[in-house]
């Protein structure tokens, strides 16, 4: 029987030790999670009526391993698509609120960006294409493409609400592939989304409908972890992995008694040789903060 330790309870370590359990009923899978409750970033409060989600809001319905996700615990008869009256969205500028215009003349008519800012962006079909190859941050393609005043205001406020990430050390590449691809095959953005609305290749930017649940997202991470019962330990911080005697890697918890994980050597051979994980990279686990969230 393979014995499976997966360190963290946030929503990554829940999906897998479900799809594990699916796929592979009789595998031992434990998730040891460091806080008390399970679904890292994740987490939704309801205060005076008030539901307040303190990570992400939802998630878009266009990706189908996550509505399968929701539906295995559970919870298809609870997804919740947003209102569609609730597309408005707001951006704090110059301590005002500020609606997001719709559509190109929207826009070009709203103070959300100063005259010269706005003329900039309509320098974007004209502005040269960056061909090297190189990956840079989201907001220096941002600042390229559309000039510095948009790239702050609309860029950073678009990707703090998407990532909850720093624009300034976020990769595009890996952030949004498909706006880097536009520059590449078409020169400039405005250029590629108007081929991509000809052509058949899809919109640039993200599609679906964003979707919840009527408690909050957090329904998800709950339901997954109630479906694992004991598998999932909270309040269990991994402090380090060491090998074992045998050339198979142990998962040790800062609990007692130790937890022990194998992976065959015919399925890990790299492991093989690996050398242990000191206690000191556990001590100090990578946080989201470590990893570009606010
Ligand atoms: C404000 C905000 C808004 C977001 N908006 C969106 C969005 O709109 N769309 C979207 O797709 N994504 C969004 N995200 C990102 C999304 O929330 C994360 O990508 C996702 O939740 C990460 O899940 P995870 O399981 O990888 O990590 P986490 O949720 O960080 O979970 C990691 C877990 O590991 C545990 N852990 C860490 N170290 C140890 C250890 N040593 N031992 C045991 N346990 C340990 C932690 O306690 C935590 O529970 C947002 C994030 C934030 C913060």
């Amino acid at each position: 029987m393979r014995t499976v330790v997966i360190v963290g309870g946030g929503i990554a370590g829940l999906a897998i030790a479900a799809e594990l359990r699916r796929r592979s009923p009789s595998a031992a899978v434990t998730v040891l999670e460091a806080s008390p409750r399970p679904g890292g970033s994740i987490r939704s409060t309801e205060e005076s009526g008030f539901l307040y989600e303190w990570g992400p809001t939802g998630f878009l319905d266009n990706a189908p391993d996550t509505l399968d996700l929701a539906r295995q615990a559970g919870l298809g008869h609870r997804l919740l698509p947003a209102n569609a009256e609730a597309a408005r969205r707001f951006v704090v500028r110059g301590q005002r609120l500020r609606e997001l215009p719709h559509g190109p003349l929207g826009f070009f008519a709203s103070s959300l960006l100063s005259a010269k800012g706005r003329l900039r962006v309509l320098r974007e079909p004209f502005v040269a294409a960056k061909r090297d190859g190189v990956d840079e941050s989201v907001l220096s393609f941002a600042t390229r493409r559309i000039g510095k005043e948009a790239a702050e205001v609309l860029v950073d406020a678009m990707v703090t609400g998407i990532w909850a990430g720093d624009s300034r050390r976020l990769s595009v590449v890996s952030a949004f592939p498909k706006l880097v691809a536009l520059e590449r095959e078409h020169g400039s953005l405005v250029r590629g989304m108007l081929a991509r609305k000809k052509g058949a290749g899809g919109p640039a930017g993200p599609s679906g409908t964003l979707t919840s649940f009527p408690e909050g997202l957090e329904e998800l991470p709950t339901a997954i972890a109630a479906s694992l019962g004991d598998s999932l330990r909270l309040s269990a911080r991994v402090t380090g992995i060491e090998h074992a005697t045998r050339p198979w890697p142990s998962c040790i918890s800062g609990l007692r008694p130790r937890t022990r994980a194998r992976s065959s050597p015919d399925s890990a051979p790299s492991r093989r040789g690996a050398k242990p994980i000191p206690s000191s990279e556990f001590s100090s686990p990578r946080t989201s903060s470590q990893a570009g969230h606010p």
